[in-house]
């Protein structure tokens, strides 16, 4: 799904995407200068290999999500208490922000149950 940046205004717009097992659930509205912000749920179950026996399981997901996006290059340094991503075409891709969001949850340290009790278990 791609959003036109120019045509996000003060009215929320409302997003709600799936990705196999995960949903992405949110809004994108407009904040100030070129920035967009975008609020949303990440929810569901992700398929992840785990980091001590290398199983894959499905780990279970539940975040918050809440950035910028800026329409073009983003120059105002004062401002760099939150998160911004820029786009360069105007648009705002969600499913390819769903990704990145994906891959970064998945780059964290996660094992499977079996570890973490096994873990449990040696303390
Ligand atoms: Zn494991």
């Amino acid at each position: 799904m791609k959003v036109v940046l120019r045509k996000v205004n003060k009215t929320p717009l409302d997003f709600d995407i799936k990705f196999n097992e995960i949903t992405f659930k949110g809004y994108l509205q407009y904040h100030t200068g070129k920035l967009i912000l975008l609020k949303a749920n990440l929810e569901g179950l992700l398929p992840k290999s785990c980091d001590i026996c290398a199983e894959e399981f499905m780990m279970p997901v539940k975040e918050e999500i809440e950035f910028f996006i800026s329409d073009g290059i983003y120059e105002d340094e004062n401002n760099i208490e939150f998160d911004v991503v820029e786009s360069f075409d105007g648009n705002a891709d969600i499913d390819e922000l769903l990704n990145s969001e994906i891959e970064l949850i998945k780059s964290d340290y996660h094992s499977c149950d079996e570890c973490k009790h096994s873990n449990l278990n040696l303390k």
